[in-house]
């Protein structure tokens, strides 16, 4: 395991999926995510009570760089949006630079 990078970027939410992809297409690949979780998705993993939707409709609730014409409702459910999510770590090879399991305690 490599022990230094460029960037280190907090939590594996949609926040850590857009800013490591605008990283590496401005030419920043050496970049480590870190997330206490055990998977990517932030808070649609953490998440799961009944009921569990985004509140302005999915279309808009999407990656300016990943739409989705495939939303099964207007306005998606917990499971359908870390499904998404996931997709997009895969899709623009993001889920490399995660690192599990990792809590950050303090920064220098
Ligand atoms: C039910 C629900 C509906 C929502 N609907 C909408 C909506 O319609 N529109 C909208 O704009 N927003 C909505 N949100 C808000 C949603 O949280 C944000 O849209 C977005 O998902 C936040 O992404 P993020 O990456 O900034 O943060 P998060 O998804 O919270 O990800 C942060 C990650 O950082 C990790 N982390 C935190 N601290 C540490 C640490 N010290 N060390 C390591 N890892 C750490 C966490 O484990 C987490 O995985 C909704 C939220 C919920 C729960």
């Amino acid at each position: 395991m490599r022990t230094r990078s460029d960037v280190a970027v907090l939590g594996a939410g949609f926040g850590g999926l857009t800013v490591t992809h605008r990283l590496a297409q401005s030419g920043f690949d050496d970049v480590v995510i870190f997330e206490r979780d055990e998977g990517v998705g932030g808070t649609w993993r953490a998440n799961t009570y009944p009921g569990a939707a985004c509140d302005v409709p999915s279309h808009l609730y999407s990656l300016s760089f990943a739409p989705n014409p495939h939303w099964s409702s207007g306005y998606a459910g917990q499971a359908e949006i870390l499904e998404y999510v996931e997709d997009c770590y895969d899709r623009f090879d993001v889920r490399r630079k995660v690192r599990t399991g990792t809590t950050v305690v303090s920064v220098i």
